[in-house]
């Protein structure tokens, strides 16, 4: 049977029934589980079989990059950077067909997909380069004649567990630092962007040394637990739920190993009086609707100076209007369905149960195409209590609720009212706002005049307060994460 290969059937083919990626071979998942894995733009197509998966299953994987890590860190950092730009090629040569794999089994609007594609050929080149850069510094000595100086050593395997939402850059935006400073990984997808990694897989199994990436598909429980626990297991990297993180930060602290967990937002945009409307509207828009409101960094509150609450909300219509939702392999699609039933309807719900005034109501349309899939058409509130679940909840939907302010400072306020602290962004001519805003918002990223969604891959990713624990990701502040430092005397 195929199992592991890049099918892209549809009716009457048998869906493939996914396989792990261990110590270079593909291998059956123990157990006998299986989880469907549908297309959300229509859940009549059956991606994949998933496996539930087993303890085993974990520790096996583990064993298999601790086995790799033996060669892979003693090798050389430009010997790594060759492996990493080849991976990068194998990416680019499959970039069409990653693009439409994300689009199918997560649901993202395409042209979004291959920019989520083209972005990992990015981070796979940067990653490339900061293999051979330095691994230290000199650090004067108290001691006469002596030399001092720092090495930065891999921590050993490291365990990754990602969510669906980006899954081929998230798996990517951790596996390419650890592996350029020398580690070796273990990836844990999400039950629901399983196919996407095996094909992510394949590509690294045409680039790296077999043992140095592994993937073991399979449910939350069953094997990201085994695997965080697995005691070949150094360091663990997680992105999801701050639920899930919770549970990865306890077995982290109990075992006493380095971790990072990446989690929720309740991402807030601020308009002043003097903003560009235009733009801000468009931005806001942007960030709370397309790939319906789904993104980490996702504009889910907006606060709006109550002088131009009105001409503001007249442009947001107009922009949210422009944006088409449709199932995601239309060209011009921007919004797309929820990754569920459960997520759609869970939201539903929500706003059933608010009384807060809904000020944008988009419409799915009665037609074929959205028949099967799991469409929830662009909303925005406003009245809604600060302190309610429209306010504090992360929905992970295209939901945007409308908050009116005073002033700069009860702006601010408004913003930082929540448990989270990912992103957020202010609309503003006046560089004073600006600053204002720049020192008193509590955000891991803060923009001005920009939306909250995307960062630049060579660029410190993170959040404050529930969204983040642990050393950001991405660029420079990888390498605190996939490093640890010896401080070496010598001497005469
Ligand atoms: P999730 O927490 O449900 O799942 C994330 C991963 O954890 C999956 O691989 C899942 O199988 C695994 N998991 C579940 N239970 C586990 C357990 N007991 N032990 C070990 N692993 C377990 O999240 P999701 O629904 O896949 O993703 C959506 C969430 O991710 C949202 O909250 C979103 O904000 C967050 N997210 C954050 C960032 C960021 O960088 N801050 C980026 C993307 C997504």
């Amino acid at each position: 049977m195929t199992i592991h290969t890049t099918s892209t059937s549809r009716v009457g083919t048998e869906p493939p029934r996914l396989q792990q990626f261990v110590g270079g071979a593909w291998v059956a998942s123990s157990g006998d589980s299986w989880i469907d894995d549908r297309n959300p733009s229509d859940a009549s197509d059956l991606v994949a079989y998933v496996p539930e998966g087993a303890p085993e299953d974990a520790r096996r994987a583990a064993l298999a990059a601790a086995a790799a890590f033996e060669r892979w860190s003693t090798i050389t950092g430009v010997a790594r950077a060759d492996h990493l730009y080849r991976w990068s090629a194998a990416i680019g040569d499959r970039q069409e067909e990653l693009a439409q794999a994300v689009a199918r089994e997560v649901g993202k609007p395409i042209g979004e997909a291959r920019g989520e594609v083209a972005r990992c050929v990015a981070i796979l080149r940067y990653y490339a380069g900061e293999a051979v850069r330095e691994v230290g510094e000199v650090i004067p000595a108290q001691a006469a004649g002596a030399l001092q100086f720092t090495l930065r050593e891999p921590l050993g395997v490291v365990a990754l567990i990602t969510p669906w939402n980006f899954p081929l850059a998230i798996p990517l935006w951790k596996t390419a630092p650890a592996l350029a400073f020398g580690n070796t990984v273990v990836l844990k997808p999400a039950e629901t962007s399983s196919h996407v990694a095996a094909l992510l897989a394949e590509t690294a199994s045409v680039s790296l040394p077999a043992g140095v990436f592994n993937l073991v598909p399979g449910s939350g429980p069953a094997v990201g637990e085994a695997l965080l626990r697995a005691p070949e297991v150094s360091a663990i990297s997680f992105t999801g739920s701050g639920r899930v993180g919770a549970t990865v930060a306890a077995i982290a602290a109990e075992r006493n190993i380095r971790y990072q967990t990446e989690m929720g937002g309740k991402n807030v945009a601020i308009v002043l009086p003097d903003a560009d409307l235009a733009q801000a509207a468009s931005l806001t828009a942007a960030g709370a609707m397309r790939y319906a409101g789904q993104k980490c960094t996702a504009t889910s509150r907006v606060v709006v100076a109550h002088d131009v609450e009105g001409p503001f909300l007249a442009e947001l219509r107009r922009q949210i209007d422009a944006l088409v939702l449709g199932p995601v392999t239309a060209p011009n699609a921007a919004v797309g369905p929820l990754i569920s039933e459960h997520a759609r309807d869970s939201i539903r719900k929500t706003l059933g149960a608010s009384d807060a005034e809904r000020v944008y109501e988009g419409v799915v349309p009665d037609s074929a195409d959205f028949a099967n899939g799991w469409f929830l058409p662009p909303t925005v509130l406003r009245g809604a209590a600060t302190d309610s679940e429209l306010a504090q909840r992360e929905l992970f939907g295209p939901v945007l609720t409308m908050f009116p302010a005073d002033d700069l400072d009860h702006a601010i306020k408004l913003a930082n009212d929540t448990a989270y602290g990912l992103s957020a962004s202010l609309f503003t001519r006046d560089v004073r706002s600006a600053l204002h805003y720049v020192k008193h918002i509590k955000a891991g990223l803060v923009r001005v005049n920009g939306d909250t969604t995307g960062v630049d891959p060579h660029a410190p990713f993170g959040g404050m307060k529930g969204s983040s624990s642990g050393s950001r990701e991405q660029g420079p502040a990888a390498r605190e994460f996939y490093t640890e430092i010896k401080t070496v005397q010598i001497n005469p």
